[in-house]
């Protein structure tokens, strides 16, 4: 089956309003191919949800960063899936690392997460991977089967959910997975999902990989059957001090 290939931006707790609009201006310059082959999502924080929206190129999509475990209410600082949806905003990550380590998510509560987002009609880009600890210490398999199996119990329904694979030890450190040790986790990932969602679940869904990914290590990572497409975090940015950000993904599509 395949897969359309998914190239997503996360621009984390990064920008200025100026700066935003520089990199939406050169993406919107972008030459990409079709939307039916390659899908672009860029992830700006809360606050310029709808900047970016009023002024990015209609097939490219956004998502948000995170949101709220449930409906909205009295949770002070948070945002919810209502409010994205009411914004007009398609996507949400959900279960990245840095929230997990540093806000302390466990498994059951990205878990819920995506389901409720899932359930409100929000497509999710949820994340798994293991520290650096537990991949030396051979717990690679288990730590991302956890977090995806505490996804599987609340979730159905696979077709808005883009499984990113990003170890922790890669992320932000310029220390990228080797094609050989991103393709073995996505096709561990992609035989878990047969074993436990089906396998129609396992064919279809997207496994994208994510950390240190840049327009040099890009191609190489792109051949391997299983990795469906990246999430990109530092390299998204650099367009803001230092080059335009569509020559980037215009690097990663010309590997198609
Ligand atoms: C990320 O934060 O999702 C990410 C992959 O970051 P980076 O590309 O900077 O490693």
């Amino acid at each position: 089956m395949s897969r359309q290939f998914f190239v997503g931006g996360n621009w984390k707790c990064n920008g200025t309003k100026e700066e935003v609009k520089k990199i939406v201006t050169s993406l919107n310059e972008a030459e990409v191919p079709s939307e039916d082959v390659v899908e672009v999502v860029v992830s700006p924080p809360f606050v310029f949800l709808p900047f970016v929206k009023s002024l990015l190129r209609s097939d490219f999509y956004i998502a948000a960063q995170n949101c709220w475990v449930r409906k909205g209410g009295a949770f002070t600082g948070e945002v919810s899936a209502e409010m994205l949806l009411n914004l007009g905003i398609p996507w949400v990550i959900l279960g990245h690392s840095e929230r997990r380590l540093l806000m302390n998510e466990s498994n059951e509560f990205v878990g819920d997460k995506v389901a409720y987002a899932l359930s409100q009609g929000l497509k999710v880009i949820a994340c798994v991977g293991e520290t650096l600890e537990q991949r030396e210490s051979g717990s690679t398999m288990a730590i991302v089967a956890a977090q995806t199996k505490a996804i599987a119990d609340r979730v159905e329904n696979w077709a808005n959910v883009v499984l990113a694979y990003e170890p922790v030890w890669a992320i932000g450190t310029g220390k990228v997975a080797t094609p050989a040790q991103a393709q073995e986790v996505h096709l561990e990932l992609r035989k878990w999902l047969k074993d436990n969602a089906g396998a129609e679940v396992a064919a279809s869904t997207r496994i994208i990989y994510g950390g240190s990914v840049n327009g040099a290590n890009c191609k190489e990572l792109a051949t391997q059957s299983d990795v469906d497409g990246f999430l990109v975090g530092g390299a998204s940015l650099k367009v803001v001090v230092l080059c335009s950000l569509s020559h980037h993904y215009s690097y990663n599509f010309s590997m198609l």
